[in-house]
């Protein structure tokens, strides 16, 4: 999508500092964390909404978090961590293109608000 701030990090349009990368996904740290550590793994691929998916979009997420969970040191997952999908406007969704959130580095409570 033209307009989409992600899609434009996927294309290199917009400079971000992407610590990994490969033929499904762009992982880069969040603008303003809510952790110790918060990344951001963002699907090459734009869409908005795990309801939108193809069967091809859910074997992609499936290999997504499989990614995510193997780089334990990059990300700093050995003691555990969070993973977010903020859908839609409850979820405080702000930008518009799939991505989940990759919080570590401390404890975390478990305060919706
Ligand atoms: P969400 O609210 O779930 O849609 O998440 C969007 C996230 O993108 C928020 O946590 C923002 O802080 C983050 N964000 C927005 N702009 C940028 C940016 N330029 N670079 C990195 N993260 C960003
Ligand atoms: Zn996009």
């Amino acid at each position: 999508m033209s307009d989409c701030l992600f899609c434009k990090f996927v294309s290199g349009e917009l400079k971000t500092n992407i610590l990994f990368e490969n033929d499904d996904l762009i992982i880069f740290r969040d603008i303003a964390p809510k952790a110790k550590n918060h990344f951001l793994a963002v699907p090459k691929k734009h869409f908005k909404y795990l309801a939108e998916m193809t069967e091809e979009d859910a074997a992609l997420l499936g290999r997504i978090f499989k990614t995510i969970s193997s780089l334990k040191d990059l990300l700093g997952l050995k003691n555990g961590y969070r993973l977010v999908i903020n859908q839609g406007d409850d979820a405080g969704q702000t930008v518009p293109h799939l991505h989940i959130h990759v919080l570590s580095g401390q404890k975390m409570g478990w305060d919706p608000a």
